[in-house]
């Protein structure tokens, strides 16, 4: 006989029906997550949607109005925030400026009274590859090595898990590219699980296993990256994650792996398994990089779904790409990004065109969604 499912048995971080209330607003919404151990797992999700109070609960900082969060099994929705496992890197990084980069990692351990402090900062030094900056104040370090340093001091005390709120927003951009490669990099080398608040899709998706995308106090869709990129289930992260054209259609029919659906007047086919509408009305979504320009006519990528009567209305050329606007028979302007690779012309504005593309490329979403997340 199989013995019941233990909640003990999952050994990561597990949130289950968290609600977060400020006075009559409520911050997040019935969350539940599994964090499993060891992962890199990004909150991704614009200003104002939770993010940073899920982040808060998980430290202890804040108190769920409902729900449990357990870790490795145990319950510390209302644990203090020192009796937990978790340590958390801020923005502002919120180092000691009067220390040196050694004593501001060596000041847990040592207040802890810890042995073998020496070889331990050291070591911690090591990993994020500041081993000769040990002697210098914050002051004197870049933006991106004062992040490490903050990072050394949270891992250095050996959390179960690490807490990572925005915490590259304040550097430029080129920094927070190699910043994201080297987080990443350190994550895989500690194995411990990074939990990683951001509002740049970019970021999510270069260093987490999983995403999962919050907007305004719930999670819309979890998965990882390429999962969410492929297979969007709401407008909102179609759109949260890169860009999409949304065209209105109607399900005429499914028939084994293929959806067949009326858009305007052109039947074009959608793979089942992203197909998340249940019949009558729905969203078409396609990549702009997914879409095909050519010649009227052209049956470009055939058999795909062929599209005729556009017309281009704006080019942008940007290098490795072309990127169009193409004002489709029923008004709607629809968004094409052409690899610029040399076998292909490059359209005016003004020209007549065929917009095509590969059936498995496309998804389709319900209609009455954005009335639920609105
Ligand atoms: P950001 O990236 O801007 O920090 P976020 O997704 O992290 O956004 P939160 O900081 O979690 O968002 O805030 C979510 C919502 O809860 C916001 O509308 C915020 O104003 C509100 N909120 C957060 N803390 C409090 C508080 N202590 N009292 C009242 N409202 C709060």
């Amino acid at each position: 006989e199989q013995a019941p499912a233990r909640d003990d048995a999952f050994d990561g971080l597990r949130l289950r029906g968290v609600t977060k209330s400020f006075a009559a607003f409520t911050a997040v919404h019935d969350l539940d997550l599994d964090v499993p151990r060891g992962s890199f797992f990004a909150l991704l999700g614009p200003s104002g949607c939770g993010k940073t109070t899920t982040l808060r609960m998980v430290a202890g900082l804040e108190t769920p109005t409902a729900g449990s969060i357990t870790l490795a099994g145990q319950d510390i929705t209302y644990a203090k925030p020192y009796r937990r496992p978790v340590n958390t890197v801020f923005q502002n990084y919120a180092l000691f400026p009067h220390l040196d980069i050694h004593e501001n990692v060596a000041f847990g351990l040592k207040r802890r009274k810890a042995p073998d402090v020496a070889r331990q900062v050291r070591e911690m030094l090591d990993l994020v590859e500041l081993d000769t900056q040990a002697r210098k104040r914050p002051a004197q370090l870049s933006g991106g090595q004062q992040q490490r340093v903050a990072l050394a001091r949270a891992l250095i005390n050996k959390p179960e898990v690490l807490l990572l709120d925005e915490p590259l927003g304040a550097l430029d951009l080129k920094l927070r590219r190699s910043m994201q490669i080297e987080l990443k990099r350190i994550q895989t080398e500690v194995g411990l699980t990074f939990i990683h608040v951001t509002h740049d899709q970019e970021e999510a998706m270069t260093m987490a296993d999983t995403v999962a995308v919050m907007n305004a106090g719930v999670i819309e869709q979890m998965g990882d990256p390429e999962e969410l990129y492929e297979n969007p289930r709401t407008t909102f992260v179609a759109n949260f994650l890169g860009q999409s054209n949304l065209i209105e259609g109607t399900v005429k029919s499914r028939s084994g792996d293929l959806v067949t659906v009326d858009m305007h007047g052109v039947d074009v086919s959608i793979p089942a398994h992203r197909a998340h509408a249940e019949g009558g009305k729905g969203w078409i979504g396609i990549r702009p990089e997914k879409v095909l320009i050519g010649d009227p006519g052209e049956q470009l990528d055939a058999p795909g779904n062929s599209i005729p009567g556009g017309v281009v209305s704006d080019v942008s050329f940007v290098g490795v790409s072309t990127q169009y606007l193409v004002r489709m028979p029923w008004g709607q302007e629809l968004q094409v990004f052409a690899q610029n690779t040399g076998h292909r012309r490059i359209y005016r504005q003004g020209e007549s065109v065929e917009l095509s593309w590969r059936p498995d490329y496309a998804f389709l979403l319900d209609f009455s969604q954005d009335a639920r997340a609105g």
